[in-house]
């Protein structure tokens, strides 16, 4: 990947797309200076102790972009890599993706710069638990409402949780993708990759094709990654290539995805594994399939890599995991990209009915949640299929101004 994409470029690739979404939809100057910027950056200095009772000094941050439709909405990642640039990108693709599948949130996310595999699971929890009494202030269940996103898990909403409520008391509502016996919601851990393969599945069938015949690779076997592989396997398709942090496994019969997701649920890496070929991250991007699923970190596929491609289809399982330079190659070699604020929103929707459940101490059953979750991105998806039909635009061309006419129509009503 090249330096000028990488280097804090994640926000300006975001900004492209708002752009030239701002540009079809004839946005108003001053609508564009309120959407192409965040509400609120906050940096926060987190200091632990370690195992040792030494002093350690971390940073956290908390970006607020947009709440016109909704109290703030997004998870909180624990990565080297979070800087206020990416997650103010990621913040702000939260309010685009609520707003597509019209969940009545706006868009935030927070990270903490820190390598989780350095830490002990003291260390994380007190890590946890400082990064929000550095920011209690400004969330809330009606405010601005935390989730899991890279390397955090229900363990840690449950320590934020907890937190949370030792300085406001009880709040459930705060946090979402909790574990179920804490007023967590049945259907949430797996609903990322499930929404990734029902968004897969059904435009599989709007092509005419069949799960049978359909190869997939897949980039990222974290939670988002592991259970698209499991449901699209359990549909029937062909999950030929799989990657994690240690690298790839390719076999192009098809890979025993139960069997990987048992030893993913071990903690295992996929490079300990014997089966099919052995391949680097890179590698497996650039494999021959029907379907390929970035479903790992930003800038996946680039400037570079793009040519070579050599997937039928792409499905942004990601963050904005394919760069604005990367997207247009894609384009011009007519590879057709369904784009990350549909397919991944399956995480955040049933975050919605995990706050709604909070907020009315009432739990719904698993097929309710699966039910509901079916039916709000299904009518997302052909909202934007027929919005790309219509005006002869890409779908993430059609999400973008489906997503940004919605976030403007409810400004309009609310201070003009
Ligand atoms: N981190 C997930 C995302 O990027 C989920 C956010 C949420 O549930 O609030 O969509």
């Amino acid at each position: 990947m090249s330096a000028s994409e990488t280097n804090g470029s994640p926000l300006k690739t975001h900004k492209q797309f708002c752009h030239e979404s701002f540009e079809r939809l004839k946005v108003r100057d001053d609508m564009r200076e309120l959407l192409a910027n965040p509400y609120r950056q906050v940096k926060v200095q987190i200091p632990i102790k370690d195992k040792n009772g030494n002093l350690r000094v971390f940073y956290g941050y908390r970006v607020q972009h947009n709440a016109v439709r909704g109290p703030y909405k997004g998870g909180v990642r624990f990565h080297p890599g979070a800087n206020e640039d990416e997650v103010t990108m990621l913040a702000m693709n939260m309010t685009w993706k609520t707003a597509l599948v019209n969940v009545p949130f706006g868009g935030a996310k927070g990270g903490i710069l820190v390598d989780p595999k350095e830490l002990t699971a003291s260390e994380l929890q007190s890590l946890a638990r400082g990064y929000i009494e550095k920011i209690h202030l400004i969330i809330g269940p009606q405010r601005d409402i935390l989730a899991p996103d890279v390397n955090t898990n229900e363990k840690t909403m449950a320590w934020m949780m907890d937190a949370y409520g030792k300085i406001h008391g009880y709040t459930p509502a705060i946090v979402t993708g909790k574990p179920v016996t804490l007023e967590g919601s049945l259907g949430r851990k797996e609903a990322t990759g499930k929404g990734v393969a029902i968004i897969a599945l059904e435009w599989l069938k709007q092509e005419g094709r069949t799960p049978a015949d359909t190869s997939v690779v897949i980039q990222g076997f974290g939670n988002v990654g592991s259970f698209a592989a499991q449901f699209l396997h359990e549909a029937g398709c062909k999950i030929v290539g799989l990657s994690d942090v240690s690298g790839g496994r390719y076999d192009p019969k098809g890979l025993p995805v139960p069997e990987l997701m048992k030893l993913a649920a071990e903690g295992g890496l996929l490079k300990d594994i014997k089966v099919g070929e052995s391949l680097t991250n890179a590698q497996l991007l650039e494999l021959p399939c029907n379907i390929l699923i970035p479903a790992a970190l930003e800038a996946a596929i680039h400037e570079e890599n793009a040519p070579r491609i050599k997937a039928q289809w792409i499905i942004e399982a990601a963050n904005s995991p394919i760069t604005h330079t990367g997207y247009e190659i894609l384009q011009q070699r007519k590879i057709p990209v369904m784009p990350d604020i549909l397919c991944n929103a399956g995480g955040v929707i049933v975050s919605y009915f995990e706050w709604t459940q909070n907020l009315q101490s009432y739990r719904w059953t698993l097929e309710q949640v699966y039910k509901e979750l079916d039916r709000t991105l299904l009518t997302a998806y052909r909202l934007v299929v027929e919005r790309a039909n219509k005006y002869q635009i890409t779908y993430k061309q059609a999400s973008m101004d489906l997503a940004v006419e919605r976030v403007v129509d409810t400004t309009n009503y609310r201070m003009y």
